[in-house]
């Protein structure tokens, strides 16, 4: 888990180094969840005190949240059975709707473009113009609680989302480990995330462990519309197409909260416009609210803003900064997609060609890991000496942008940074250079510096333009700058796995969590719950975790279910 920056609060104390009893029937969530009777970890999260260092890393984020006119009041708290789990092992798409409608003043925020998950659409729905909107859909058991693209599309849906089940073993297992137990009986989740294949193995999962969900997407492109109509088909009232507006992106939001007769007590949320517009519209909502759990680094600095200004009103997990999402998601993603992205834009070959990567955090890591393996010659820019000592020691050349950038075929942005490629950079590469970007906003390269007069651009394939400069010389953007794996490829689902199921246990924690447990702040998971996370994907790999012995515990003074590092370790 990543530490709390400042020397946040340490985690409550460790439960006693020997197994505790195992739990009787009817003892509760953990029960039901744990993979071995027997093992009962605490569950306290991590607050995170000083978001100082949060704001600095994600300065470029999001905007913040303002609370309406400081009407939102203060959630009143249900003692609930504690949970325990086993401790074992743009911009926007303005195409013009059938019917004028309101444009909403607040522009979708950066966390809408800002996407992990697959862009692409299975099948080509594109013939149909009708705004989803438009259409009287109904569901084969009459329900017309949802709005998709085509409802009839719901059975390709399902087959992806059973092709995702296969590669998500940790949520499977979660619903079986659940049985008769409902840890989240009575929980009203609304959530805002992609809606991907992985997303659907999540709803799922949350329904299977009692909770009704409505959904919309946090993404006007990413939405998979077969799935969507298959969650639909199956009873889940999801409000959301690829390609939508602006104003279709806020209605299907407002469609999932504004409804008669159910109210959420649950928010989950990825970049944070979820929680925003119920602050915005429905403060009295957080009368019920129990927890916000949000995934994404924009609505996680979203929400230390919110807590810094004294106007969080409910507590909230930052399930961003948690090991099982930042060390998996970041890292093993990229390195996973980067190849995909460059190749099914340009079907290039990566061997032996010269490659600068700027940034060598967890995603330039993943990206320099991938094209080195397959030949090519990997230049890292960096401007933090101790990512840049790395760099050097896992063999790369570490340069300035400046020196190599008359050689280099490739130049891909790592860094959550602006500006890092700049036109002065883009009028010095060579002819057939290629340029894209893995990291979160579409500003770390300048490409509105390549919008003048003089300059030619091209589009060649579907998120793929050369830009010719007037002497003939040309270089190939891929999706304008945005995220190459987002735009341009699939991310892979044992991944989004890890990362679904940290969300998971999440919303558990929150929602059962006895009153007192949480405050009006933002936490990150217990460690305990990391490594949980962590073991349930273990046995896909057939993989074979040594246990501590009792001497062995003594010696290094841990539990022996854990959890195994301090909250300073960094993996
Ligand atoms: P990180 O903070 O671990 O790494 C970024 C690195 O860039 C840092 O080491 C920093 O020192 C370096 N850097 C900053 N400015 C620089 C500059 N001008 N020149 C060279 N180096 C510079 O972050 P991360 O987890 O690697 O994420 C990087 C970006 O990728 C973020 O925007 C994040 O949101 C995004 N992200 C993308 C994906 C994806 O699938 N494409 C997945 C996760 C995160």
């Amino acid at each position: 888990m990543t530490p709390p920056a400042g020397g946040g609060d340490p985690e409550a104390p460790a439960p006693p180094a020997e197994r505790p009893p195992a739990p009787g029937p009817g003892s509760g969530p953990a029960a039901a969840l744990s993979p071995a009777a027997g093992k009962v970890p605490q569950a306290s999260a991590m607050k995170r005190s000083d978001p100082h260092h949060q704001h600095q890393r994600h300065r470029d984020g999001g905007e913040a949240l303002v609370s309406p006119d400081g009407t939102v009041t203060e959630a009143p708290r249900t003692v609930k059975k504690q949970i325990q789990f086993a401790d074992q092992k743009q911009e926007f798409n303005k195409r013009p709707t059938k019917i004028g409608r309101r444009s909403l003043s607040r522009s979708i925020s950066q966390s809408s473009t800002d996407s992990y998950s697959s862009a692409a659409s299975y099948t080509d729905s594109s013939d149909d113009e009708t705004s989803p909107r438009d259409k009287q859909q109904k569901n084969s058991k009459g329900s017309s609680d949802f709005c998709v693209k085509n409802i009839k599309q719901a059975e390709f849906g399902r087959r992806e989302i059973e092709i995702a089940e296969q590669e998500m073993p940790a949520l499977m297992a979660l619903r079986k480990r659940a049985q008769g137990e409902k840890p989240l009986a009575g929980a009203k989740i609304v959530g805002c995330t992609h809606i991907t294949a992985q997303t659907a193995v999540l709803m799922e999962t949350l329904g299977a462990l009692g909770a009704q969900c409505r959904w919309a997407a946090c993404n006007i492109y990413s939405t998979l519309n077969e799935v969507a109509a298959a969650l639909a088909e199956s009873g889940f009232p999801v409000f959301a197409w690829k390609g939508e507006s602006e104003d279709d992106f806020w209605w299907c939001i407002d469609r999932c909260v504004n409804v008669e007769g159910w109210q959420p007590n649950m928010i989950l949320d990825d970049g944070g416009d979820l929680t925003h517009w119920i602050y915005k519209k429905y403060p009295n909502m957080f009368k019920k609210i129990k927890g916000i759990v949000e995934e994404s680094v924009t609505g996680v600095h979203r929400l230390y803003q919110l807590s810094k200004a004294g106007k969080l009103c409910v507590p909230a997990m930052n399930v961003n900064d948690s090991v099982t999402k930042q060390k998996f998601d970041n890292l093993y993603c990229c390195r996973e997609s980067i190849l995909d992205g460059l190749k099914r834009t340009t079907d290039m070959m990566f061997g032996g060609k010269q490659v600068v990567v700027c940034g060598y955090g967890e995603v330039g890591k993943g990206c320099c890991a991938a094209l080195k393996a397959m030949g090519s010659i990997v230049y890292v820019t960096e401007i933090d000496p101790i990512c840049a000592l790395q760099a050097c020691m896992d063999g790369f050349r570490l340069v300035k942008l400046n020196e190599v950038i008359r050689q280099v075929d490739i130049v891909i942005t790592c860094t959550g940074n602006k500006n890092v490629v700049t036109r002065e950079h883009l009028d010095r590469m060579k002819n057939s250079c290629i340029v894209c970007n893995m990291g979160h906003s579409n500003t770390e390269i300048d490409v509105a510096s390549l919008r003048t007069p003089e300059l030619t651009w091209e589009r060649v394939r579907s998120q793929v333009d050369h830009v010719i400069w007037p002497d003939g010389k040309r270089i190939v953007l891929l999706a304008e700058g945005r995220l190459l794996n987002l735009s341009c490829s699939t991310v892979p689902t044992f991944v989004l796995s890890i990362t679904a199921t940290t969300q998971a246990l999440a919303l558990i924690e929150l929602y059962n969590a006895p009153e007192g447990r949480y405050k009006q702040d933002v936490y990150l998971l217990p460690k305990k719950m990391d490594e949980y996370v962590a073991s349930l994907h273990l046995p896909t790999f057939d993989a074979h975790l040594t246990e501590l012995t009792d001497e062995q515990a003594k010696y290094l003074g841990l539990n022996k279910n854990g959890p195994f590092k301090p909250n300073y370790y960094r993996y």
